[in-house]
Parts: structure tokens; C-alpha cells; sequence
């Protein structure tokens, strides 16, 4: 039987046959999806809660709105850290926050965010896309059912805020600090206290001297902190976060049951989101530092070459120590070491030599 007999026999009509069939994919490709993201940050922080919400809008956009992902900042709907929990479990879909909050999970989360004397963003970026470190990473949060995607740099973070001199490793000692992470572990072994303060108390209680120094992110932050005006010193370089990375993770399951494109879009908005963050840090961290130099006549002051040298080596020690804790952590460990190595040698022909030639003009050691 011809379509056209069959059609009429059947009484519907060649226009009502042809719509159904040009729309049926339309209707298909139309399932939405209705998540929700959770942060580790506070509402509106800049760049790290703005870039999660810019993750958010631009997944919608790209997805021509197929994916609509409500985002919430840090105990808006659960607590800061318990975000990575939330996003496994199913709870909700999507989390941000930096990988070395999870160290209590799982001790090798720590290399994908920050390493005292470690990669810098630019090393972790080409760790992350042009080596094995995201391959790891995924290898790493698979068991807790999440999929990782770095989230940007901080760039080189700042040293710290501090009130008193820093003119050897001797100066660590009794000093009480606001340090978290392998940083704070370092700190510990030159004879510090580490002392662990949610964002909301730092600044009261380095101006009551309840601690004796702090550690924030870098210009950009520190300047809205106000530290300026309860600390003498301003610190660099920030030897225990030289790069920290941001991440965003997908609920495993969820992320694996969604169709390809919606796949890639995901990947995109992701990679596209990371390169902004560092944009936004590199560019607002040079701005916020002219201002903390000539408004507020900060003291910049380098870390002594010391007082450096000995971190590094207690770095060394406490890297070791944490390796050494899970057989994920010590392959971790190996492949970021194998790593640095290789682009740092690229890197003191490239990155280095070049720096060395054009920044002494615009040095600002105090
Ligand atoms: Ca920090």
C-alpha cells in the first residue's frame, strides 16, 4: 500500500504526519534538566562564587537552556564543607571548592589544588590538559562517584599579613597563624601554631591578636579583608600556595547518564570558566596591589632567600609524610614530582629567563 492510500485510509492528514515527524526530535532534544550547584564560598566573593554562578549561566546558554543549574553559595543550602559529600551522595548535582578541602576523604586530593613549592597554575593547567593530572584526578574522585573538572587558578597567592618581622626561620616559632592545608602542616613543623578561622573572624581576631599573622588568597581579597589595617607587613611570595586550583565536580552517576553533547557542552562551559578565573585574578590582583602600595602605603616584603630555602625543606618532609598515607596519594605524589621536573627545566629557559629580563623594572621588594 502507498503512504499516501495508507494515510487516507487511516484519516489523518499528510500535515499532521509531517509535524509530528519534524517535531519529534525537537521534543526529544527539549528534556530539560533542573540541578543544583553548592560552593564552598561565601555569597558574591569575588571571581570564586562569581565564577561558579558564570559556570552555571554559561552551561545554561550553551545548553540553549536544556540545563538549568541553580547555584547556592556556602551553607546556603549545606554547609561550606560539606559540599563534596552533598554532590556524591546525590543530593544535588554540581559542587565547587578546592580540592585539599577533601584531604580527610582521601589524602591525594591535596596535589589537584595547592603544594607548598609545587606547580604554579600555569604548570597545573598543562598538568591537568597536557599531562596525566586529570586523568588522575577522575581516578582519584571515581570511588566517592564524582567527576572533577579544574576550575581556574588563584595564581601565586600572597604570603601573608603579618606584625612582626620574618627574618629567619627562628621567627616561625609561637607564632600563631592562619594557615590551612600543607602550608599550615609546614608552619607547624618550623614551631608554629596553626590556628583555623572561618573567613568571618580572621580579621577581628589578627586586630585583637588573637593570632599573630594570616594568610588570605592574594591582593584582590586581602584588600577587601581589610588586613591592612591590622598587620604591619605584607608578605610574598605565597611559597605554600603557588597556584592554587579551583575545582567543579559533577555527581558521577548523574554526569554519566546524560547525553554526549550535553557531555561536551558541560566540558567547555568548564575549560572556559577555568581560563576566565585566572584572567580575572591576574588582571584584579594587579589593580587591587597598586591600590594596597599607594593608598593604603602597605610594606611589601619579600620572604627572606633563608627563611625559603628552610620552608622548602620542611615542605619536603610534610609532602612525604602525606604521600605516604594512601597508595592513591603516592601515585599522585610520583606522577606531579615526575611532572614538575620536566616543565621546571622548560620553565628556567622560558618562563624564568624571561621574567628575569623584564620584571626588576616594575620590583617592589620593600
Ligand atoms: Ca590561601
Amino acid at each position: 500500500m502507498k503512504r499516501r492510500d495508507f494515510l487516507k485510509k487511516a484519516g489523518i492528514g499528510a500535515a499532521a504526519v509531517a509535524a509530528t515527524t519534524v517535531n519529534a526530535p525537537a521534543v526529544l532534544a527539549k528534556k530539560t534538566y533542573n540541578w543544583k550547584m553548592v560552593t564552598t564560598w561565601p555569597p558574591k566573593l569575588p571571581v570564586l562564587q562569581d565564577g561558579c554562578e558564570r559556570l552555571a549561566r554559561r552551561i545554561g546558554e550553551l545548553s540553549d537552556g536544556r540545563i538549568k543549574i541553580q547555584v547556592f553559595a556556602g551553607g546556603e543550602l549545606v554547609p561550606p564543607l560539606e559540599s563534596f559529600q552533598a554532590v556524591s551522595d546525590g543530593t544535588v548535582e554540581v559542587g565547587s571548592g578546592a580540592a585539599y578541602y577533601w584531604a580527610g576523604k582521601e589524602p591525594a586530593t591535596q596535589w589537584f589544588a595547592a603544594v607548598p613549592f609545587g606547580l604554579n597554575g600555569q604548570g597545573m593547567s598543562a598538568w591537568f590538559h597536557g599531562g596525566d593530572g586529570l586523568k588522575l584526578w577522575e581516578e582519584t574522585y571515581a570511588p566517592f562517584n564524582l567527576v572533577p573538572r579544574p576550575g581556574g587558578s588563584t595564581g601565586v597567592q600572597m604570603g601573608g599579613w603579618f606584625n612582626k618581622k620574618i627574618e629567619s626561620i627562628n621567627d616561625f616559632k609561637g607564632l600563631k597563624m592562619r594557615i590551612p592545608g600543607l602550608g599550615g602542616k609546614v608552619l607547624a613543623k618550623a614551631g608554629g601554631t596553626v590556628v583555623l578561622l572561618p573567613g568571618g573572624e580572621i580579621f577581628t581576631s589578627l586586630e585583637r591578636g588573637v593570632i599573630d599573622a594570616t594568610e588570605w588568597v592574594g591582593p584582590l581579597h586581602d584588600l577587601r579583608m581589610g588586613f591592612y589595617q591590622a598587620a604591619k607587613y605584607y608578605y610574598y611570595p605565597g611559597w605554600h600556595e603557588p597556584g592554587t586550583y579551583l575545582e567543579y565536580f559533577f555527581n558521577k552517576k548523574v554526569f554519566d547518564s546524560l547525553p554526549k553533547d550535553l557531555q561536551h557542552i558541560i566540558d567547555a562551559a568548564c575549560i572556559e570558566t577555568e581560563h576566565w578565573v585566572l584572567a580575572q585574578f591576574e588582571a584584579l590582583n594587579g589593580q587591587a596591589l597598586q591600590t594596597l602600595i599607594n593608598e593604603k602605603k602597605v610594606q611589601l616584603i619579600q620572604f627572606p632567600d633563608q627563611v625559603l630555602a628552610d620552608l622548602r625543606k620542611l615542605a619536603d618532609e610534610v609532602v612525604a609524610e602525606e604521600a605516604a598515607k594512601s597508595p592513591m596519594a603516592t601515585k599522585v605524589n610520583k606522577a606531579f614530582k615526575d611532572f614538575q621536573k620536566v616543565v621546571g627545566t622548560w620553565g628556567s629557559v622560558s618562563e624564568k629567563a624571561y621574567y628575569d629580563i623584564i620584571l626588576p623594572k616594575f620590583s617592589l621588594k620593600g
